[in-house]
């Protein structure tokens, strides 16, 4: 039985963490872990309550709002308070406001505690901006996505329009370059290549090529570690 590993997926938005992640999970039978869901559920819980996006409210409101993450055979679920917001914290309002809430240090502080008692374990694929820099930055195996914004917002329009939302790929590029600038200059764990990732280009890649990458990653870290601890460390 191989050793369960962490794999770690970051990157900018739109460049393929989530549709990757969730396919190198099921591959290997791990458990995936979308953060970004956990943080735009935390923005819709904002919206909701009319909070004002001021420390003190927000700090107060992370620790007052229950987030749970479950798979069904739709896929990974969102729940906020027990309810399934899956497809409400893909809609407008609370992807321009997401960037501003997670820029919180307590709610970052908050998330980033749950997601290392999701993934403690093992046997995880967590994507998101600081899962190998912040989150586990001891993970075994560690990926950074990039991608051309051109075909960043190309993919985003084609995900959106498949939920029926009617977008303009101009505005979806302008969102996507504000949310990247916000999420790289950021204070507290801003978006960066974290030490020790392997940098994959999805520009001109398909998604079975990257998991594929992916999952010969994870297959060379457990043959080295079933080498080390069998034979030592010559
Ligand atoms: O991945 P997704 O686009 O759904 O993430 C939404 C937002 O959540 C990001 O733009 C970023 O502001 C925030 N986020 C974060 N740290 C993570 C995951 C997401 O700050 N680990």
């Amino acid at each position: 039985m191989p050793v369960p590993i962490i794999i770690t997926i970051d990157g900018p938005a739109g460049a393929g963490k989530s549709t990757t992640a969730r396919k190198v999970a099921e591959h290997l039978g791990y458990i995936y872990i979308d953060t970004g869901a956990m943080y735009r559920a935390v923005t819709l819980a904002a919206i909701e309550s009319s909070t004002a996006l001021t420390t003190e409210d927000l700090c107060a409101l992370v620790t007052n709002v229950t987030i749970e993450l479950r798979t069904d055979d739709r896929g990974q679920r969102t729940l906020l308070n027990g309810v399934d917001v899956s497809d409400r914290i893909r809609q407008p309002d609370v992807t321009s406001l997401v960037s501003r809430v997670s820029a919180e240090p307590c709610v970052r502080e908050h998330l980033v505690a749950l997601q290392r008692m999701m993934g403690q374990h093992g046997g995880v694929v967590m994507d998101g901006r600081d899962i190998g820099s912040v989150v586990f930055p001891h993970a075994h195996v560690k990926v950074y996505l990039v991608a051309s914004i051109a075909e960043r917002a190309r993919r985003r329009v084609q995900d959106l329009t498949a939920l029926g939302q009617h977008v303009n790929l101009d505005e979806v590029i302008a969102q996507i370059a504000e949310r990247d600038r916000l999420d790289s200059s950021r204070q507290t764990s801003p978006l960066i290549k974290p030490d020790g990732a392997v940098e994959i280009d999805t520009t001109h890649r398909t998604i079975d090529e990257q998991v594929d990458d992916i999952i010969q990653l994870a297959r060379n870290y457990q043959k080295a570690y079933h080498y080390i601890t069998t034979y030592g460390n010559m």
